[in-house]
């Protein structure tokens, strides 16, 4: 039996930041170029031409749509969204108390 769940895994914010596609209530966004009004099943960025390694979501996700998702795109990475603007939201307060 196979199911979705989520783990915690410690990975290359830069690498996610590069290749990653957020999926919206309509449409998608390419995080790399910041390109919003993507087809939410692209495999490759149509602005800047970024092939998708990842894959966050700014709405709620049922298993049936992670299933068809990862059917077509089977080494695509699910990350939880909210976890990187956490991060990033950390990295960015850091950088301002460096200066
Ligand atoms: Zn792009």
């Amino acid at each position: 039996m196979k199911g979705f769940l989520r783990v915690w895994q410690e990975l290359d914010i830069k690498d996610i930041e590069q290749y990653l596609i957020v999926i919206g209530e309509l449409s998608a966004e390419c995080f790399a170029c910041k390109k919003i009004g993507i087809d939410s099943k692209s495999v490759t960025c149509p602005n800047c031409g970024v092939g998708f390694k990842y894959i966050g979501f700014r709405r709620k996700v049922e298993p049936h749509y992670l299933r068809q998702v990862k059917e077509r795109l089977p080494f695509i990475v699910f990350i939880d969204f909210d976890d990187l603007k956490k991060i990033i939201g950390k990295s960015d307060a850091r950088k301002l108390l460096d200066l």
